[in-house]
């Protein structure tokens, strides 16, 4: 007993918002409230998490900070409010059952990483849970892929069709337990099971056989990352060509024989989250050298499903574990979708009975700056809201064409769904549709205006044409610029660096090279790169070498340097050098361009790094690459943006035999001064940098730390991606004070 206090006796009414279900939040406050002798409730509704309170006002208070203060690890509070309430002389400290008629704002909660206490039970012979793979806990275990509706009860998860046995009951009913109320548990005797065996799947991996393993979010294709054969077979069966393949690792201390690791990196591998962190490969291991070709970066990730810990314990060396897809295709989730989209892929199914409710890909990370820079933005983080400085209109906003999320904005939270992919295929715009009924659906939220980009030929576009709703385009840049500053809670106007491969522009060229006086939906375009014809149009955008031709074009005209690279004719591009000079010369099939990924293209090819990209990007990341440790303040001159100086002296240091990795610093060291000059003529003091051209991280790390060194503040991205996967936040914190809408 607490020695009693001579505080007068009152009540406390606690609202919590933001990710606060199915994190273990109602009996951690049982506890609490228990143990200082407090009485009153606790309640899960639909608009977060409800505490009452009473006591001594002197106890309420120390309450109310430890509720905070020692929160489950999972949870994240976004909101919270008090207010002092009329005591009710009530007894004892219940837990209410939820309530489901207030509106629909409480956070979904993602999918958790395998909690410590769940491993050991797993591992234990003595544990009933011994060996099972679908073993979970309040502090653990699958959410966003298993839930139908909220409130996140189990009756309205993919769990509701298993019964639980009487002790799984008891541990659900008990507060006192780790379980109590845990959605999804289950054991050996009541819960979801396998159709094969670990020992079977584990057997066919050693064989070099292509196994497809039901996950969390869906498939995921598995192949031992050491044998080069069966990474090939995996590759051509999948119509990858050279896009990296991820890798799970049995264990931190094994990731670490393959991989520099970072305790940053370490923090990011072992989170809830467990995406896969981008590391720096160690020289001379057995990774097959088809896994990630020439990228200078293996995508590792640490077991983060039971079952996966079960497989990983059989197979103690590394897996390639890739979305259980056709490239470009959505990943498959059922086991339906799986033995016939799959059949052709995979030699050995590893399916269980418990439905996954929607597709949620493995989230891709980098630490950037110090901290997780995500790429991918899924498993782990989705549908996390995102709260931005003012209320927004109900819109929905459909993002872009190329990694594509769409997102909802619900006041002053906008939810983003999890990566859906590249809307190239009728597959990738059927999961797009899905996407947008299932964030609707679960959120009970009906748009009153659709957002969308400028480009007329998105898949995005054309869906959000075809709607009935008032209609609004924002510009790609301008969007992508929005999303960065509000996710930094940016309220006064700013500088923002919008670089990109391609966007549609307001003036209907492709830019990708634009820098923004911006403020709320205010955005005036005050630099940009100095265009240049683009030869080809989309075809050049896997043809670096087409940007090369063009700007040698426009800077040698007739004495184009014959040093500069040679088109390769081994590969059966639809384009040749001479077609493309043709093009130029006579000014057709070309669009004009400020696109600085385009530049970067360019540059690659002439420097001799990439003549394409075999997968977006890919040219800029080898060049990026070149740099390594070399460390120089030596630059390219790039001033107004105007590249011709800057593709003269590259030409110049070609010529002289300088080496790639000192024309690489040069370059990026150009751009990074472009920026800080426009910077300092604009006198703006925060600088935003948004676009898929920040994924290089040098470019970023510099140019933030030479405009932090003049007194101004940068913000890069943190919740969502610098690529297109941010475009969505964007459009929807762009609808805010529009007429329009
Ligand atoms: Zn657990
Ligand atoms: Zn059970
Ligand atoms: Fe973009």
């Amino acid at each position: 007993m607490p020695v009693a206090s001579k505080a007068a006796i009152q009540r406390l009414r606690i609202t919590l918002r933001g990710a606060v279900q199915g994190v273990g939040f109602r009996p951690f406050v049982y506890r609490l409230a228990t143990a200082m002798n407090l009485t009153g409730w606790v309640l899960n509704s639909s608009a977060g998490l409800t505490v009452e309170v009473e006591g001594p006002s002197d106890q309420l208070a120390i309450f109310e900070q430890q509720l905070v203060r020692e929160r489950p690890k999972a949870s994240v509070v976004t909101v919270h409010e008090s207010e002092w309430i009329a005591a009710e002389g009530s007894s004892r400290f219940e837990i209410h059952a939820s309530d489901s008629d207030s509106g629909k704002t409480v956070n979904v909660l993602p999918d958790l990483a395998t909690c410590q206490e769940c491993r050991e039970e797993l591992f234990d012979p003595e544990n009933r849970r011994f060996h099972y793979p679908f073993t979970n806990c309040t502090n653990c275990g699958p959410r966003y892929t298993i839930v139908l509706d909220i409130p996140y009860d189990r009756p309205n998860t993919s769990m509701r069709e298993f019964v639980l046995c009487p002790a799984c009951r008891g541990e659900y009913e008990n507060p006192a337990n780790r379980r109590f109320h845990a959605q999804p548990n289950a054991c050996p005797v009541c819960g979801p099971r396998l159709n094969s065996t670990i020992e079977e799947t584990a057997e066919a991996l050693i064989q070099g056989k292509i196994v497809a393993l039901k996950g969390i979010g869906g498939f995921q294709l598995l192949v031992d990352a050491r044998n080069a054969a069966a990474v090939a077979r995996l590759r051509q069966r999948k119509h990858r060509e050279e896009k990296p393949f991820a890798l799970m690792m049995p264990a931190l201390a094994v990731a670490r024989d393959y991989c520099k690791i970072s305790p940053a990196e370490v923090q990011l591998l072992e989170s809830q989250a467990a995406p896969i962190v981008l590391l720096r490969p160690k020289p001379g291991t057995d990774i097959a050298w088809n896994v990630a070709h020439c990228s200078p970066y293996l995508g590792i990730m640490l077991p983060y499903s039971p079952l996966h810990h079960l497989l990983m314990q059989r197979c103690p060396y590394p897996l390639v574990a890739t979305s259980g897809n056709l490239s470009d295709e959505p990943i498959a989730i059922t086991n339906q979708e799986a033995t016939t989209r799959l059949k052709d892929i995979a030699d050995h199914f590893l399916l269980h009975n418990r439905p996954i409710v929607r597709p949620c890909d493995d989230s891709v990370v980098r630490l950037t700056r110090g901290r997780g820079g995500i790429l991918r933005r899924a498993r782990g983080y989705a549908p996390l809201g995102i709260r931005v400085w003012r209320e927004l209109p109900p819109v929905l906003a459909v993002g872009g064409h190329l990694k594509n999320t769409v997102a909802i904005a619900v006041g002053r939270e906008v939810f983003l769904s999890q990566h859906i992919g590249d809307l190239d295929t009728l597959e990738a715009r059927r999961a797009f549709e899905r996407a947008i009924d299932d964030l609707c659906k679960l959120y009970s939220f009906k748009p009153q205006g659709i957002v969308c980009d400028l480009h007329p030929d998105y898949a995005s576009t054309l869906w959000a044409e075809k709607s009935a709703l008032p209609l609004l385009r924002i510009q790609h840049h301008q969007a992508h610029a929005a999303a960065c500053a509000a996710e930094n809670n940016l309220q006064g106007e700013y500088l923002g660096v919008s670089w990109d491969g391609t966007g549609y522009g307001l003036d209907g060229a492709i830019w990708g090279g634009e820098f923004f006086r911006g403020s709320g939906s205010y955005f005036e375009r005050i630099a940009h790169l100095r265009p240049f014809g683009l030869p080809g149009g989309d075809v050049a955008v896997r043809e670096g070498w087409c940007s090369a031709t063009s700007l040698l074009f426009n800077v040698f005209g007739e004495d184009f340097p014959e040093i500069a690279y040679a088109a390769d004719s081994t590969e059966n591009s639809r384009l040749d050098q001479a077609k493309v000079l043709n093009m130029l010369v006579h000014g057709t099939h070309a669009v004009s361009t400020t696109s600085v990924g385009r530049l970067f293209d360019g540059v690659a090819a002439i420097a001799g790094v990439a003549r394409r990209n075999r997968f977006e990007g890919q040219a800029a990341m080898l060049l990026e690459n070149e740099i390594g440790a070399l460390r120089t303040e030596e630059a390219y001159p790039l001033s107004g943006g105007d590249w011709e100086p800057l593709i003269r002296g590259v030409i110049r240091d070609k010529r002289a035999g300088v080496t790639v990795p000192l024309m690489s610093a040069r370059f990026h060291n150009a751009l990074v001064n472009w920026i800080v000059e426009v910077a300092i003529e604009s006198g703006l003091k925060q600088i935003v940098f948004s676009g898929g051209v920040f994924q290089n991280r040098y470019l970023t790390e510099r140019a933030s730390a030479v405009l932090e060194s003049r007194g101004l503040t940068v913000h890069t991205h943190r919740q969502v991606p610098p690529n297109d996967g941010g475009i969505a936040l964007g459009q929807a914190v762009m609808s805010g004070g529009t007429v329009a809408l």
